[in-house]
């Protein structure tokens, strides 16, 4: 076994939301301060990290079979070093300590501890658990700072070291490369950072307890980090050159936190982070239909041109019979009255939808009712998902899963079918205008779409809107904003063409 861990190499493979995209760039960031260095490749790795989600049987069923085949890579490499973070960590704890590939395990709440676990599992062989045992229970205090400290130091360069990345960097220096290698390179960062962007925690945990859902039992109770820290970590970002930051929570709209006889909540982070020098665009994900403070961060939306308006805030099903069985707390009819408050308040603001198809006890007219409620609400794209039993919830304990997977198929397609005329429609109104886009780098099809040329590859961008606007560019315009007349239009993306400088 190794004793020195400087000089080792690391491969992360990150499955999940934003908030597991965020805890990966925070643990490479700790490890590459601890001597680490990232490799793409598990040949050449000392230890394969992978941080996992729980929410769907699927993303579970994945890391199951990558651990299968880290157990036959470890014949041949026996002292490859195989840690397993996030929310399956938490949920199995020991069961998948004794995975033969596996030789750590560590929960969400134990990430800070993730540079000692490996040098304990380097230096001695030793397999590792780390996990909370009563995850219901409030983190204490200490954890509570343990983690803030974490979040505080990492939360700045696991943003800004995207800029001093070799691997990044190649492009800009190397214009020699063909396109496929220049995608490689700018995917290779792995941890889901954007030049320019940054996305920073408002709150960890969720009290709401959806019926179907794992959340509550693998990342605990809602707790608010401090408003002060999230601003001065936001300033700090600034400084160090970020233009967009999205402040992320599972019910981010409820964040909420008492300091000196003032109750801060989302609409004052808001306002606080729109004065800082240097944010441009500020955006929150995700919230929760709820009443309180809705009109409060709505209206700091229409009065900043910092805050973007895009709302993502899913209704999971458009049937009361449902949304009662979910334990969601609101009806759809007010649910759409929602939507029309906020459209009152933010004209133009485009808004994205969540929902699950095949939830227990749904009917075929339970399922008319959420088509209807996607027609109504006219998102501008929705996340759809099929209901997936999670153990130890309330749906899987109680209801049985009497939706045969046929049906819900059925009813996902069904349901895709209708966001997708409803998002063509809304994506072809941008036909001829002109729109401001945050560039992201590279385009996903860069490499076949080549005919710009290298100096002008496809790039992407996505507007404040959180539209994705695909267009040809320098790859200098990376992390810079830029402005696009939109020529074409698909349901999910606007094509078009960089208005130069003196075209304006
Ligand atoms: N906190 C957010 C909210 O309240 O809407 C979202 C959290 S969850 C990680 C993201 C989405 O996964 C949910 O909006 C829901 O649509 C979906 N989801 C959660 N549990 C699920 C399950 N058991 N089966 C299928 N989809 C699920
Ligand atoms: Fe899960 Fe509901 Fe909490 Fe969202 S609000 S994380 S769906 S329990």
């Amino acid at each position: 076994m190794k004793s020195e861990i400087s000089n080792l190499k690391l491969s992360v493979k990150s499955y999940g939301c934003q908030m597991n995209k965020l805890d990966t760039a925070l643990v490479i960031s700790a490890l590459q301060d601890a001597g680490f260095s990232l490799t793409a490749s598990v040949k050449d790795a000392d230890v394969v990290l992978i941080n996992t989600c729980s929410v769907r049987e699927h993303a579970e069923q994945r890391v199951i079979s990558q651990l299968g085949h880290l157990k036959h890579i470890k014949i041949n490499k026996p002292d490859l070093v195989v840690a397993v973070i996030g929310c399956m960590a938490q949920r199995l704890g020991d069961k998948l300590l004794e995975h033969e590939a596996v030789n750590i395990v560590c929960g969400p709440t134990q990430i800070p501890q993730i540079a000692g676990l490996l040098k304990q599992a380097l230096e001695k062989n030793e397999k590792c658990l780390a996990v909370t045992e009563k995850i219901l229970l409030k983190t204490s205090e200490s954890q509570n700072q343990t983690l803030e400290t974490f979040e505080s130091t990492y939360g700045i360069e696991s943003s800004t070291n995207f800029h001093n990345s070799t691997i990044h960097s190649q492009y800009q220096h190397d214009k020699s490369l063909p396109h496929h290698k220049l995608r490689q390179s700018s995917v290779k960062i792995g941890a889901g950072q954007i030049p320019s962007q940054a996305f920073v925690r408002a709150m960890r945990g969720c009290n709401n307890f959806c019926t179907y859902c794992i959340v509550p039992y693998v990342r605990g109770p809602e707790v608010c980090r401090p408003p002060d820290l999230i601003i001065e970590q936001i300033k700090k970002l600034a400084s160090e050159g970020i233009k967009q930051v999205t402040l992320l929570g599972q019910t981010v709209n409820s964040y909420k936190y008492e300091k000196n006889g003032r109750t801060w909540c989302l609409a004052d982070l808001l306002d606080a982070a729109a004065a800082i020098e240097g944010i441009e665009w500020l955006r929150f994900v995700t919230s929760y239909p709820s009443e309180e403070f809705f009109d409060d961060i709505l209206h700091v939306m229409a009065a900043s041109p910092k805050v973007c308006n895009y709302l993502h805030l899913p209704a999971q099903s458009g049937s009361d019979k449902i949304l009662r069985a979910m334990n969601r707390h609101y009806s759809a009819a007010w649910y759409l009255e929602l939507l029309e408050k906020a459209r009152t308040i933010v004209p133009g603001i485009a808004i994205a939808g969540d929902f699950i198809v095949g939830f227990p006890g749904e009917t075929e007219d339970d399922f008319q009712a959420t088509v209807e409620l996607l027609t109504k609400a006219r998102y501008k794209n929705s996340f759809i998902f099929k209901y997936s039993p999670r153990p130890g919830t309330t749906a899987d304990k109680r209801l049985k899963d009497t939706v045969p997977p046929e049906v819900k198929q059925k009813r996902i397609a069904a349901l895709l079918t209708v966001q997708e005329k409803v998002s063509g429609q809304l994506s072809r109104d941008f036909l001829g205008n002109q729109v401001k886009v945050l560039v992201e780098g590279l385009s996903k099809k860069a490499h076949i779409n080549t005919a710009g040329g290298k100096n002008n590859p496809q790039l992407v961008g996505r507007t404040a809107t959180d539209y994705i606007v695909v267009f040809n560019g320098p790859y200098s315009l990376t992390g810079q904003f830029a402005n696009v007349k939109i020529t074409k239009t698909s349901p999910l993306t606007l094509f078009g063409r960089l208005i130069k400088d003196f075209d304006l």
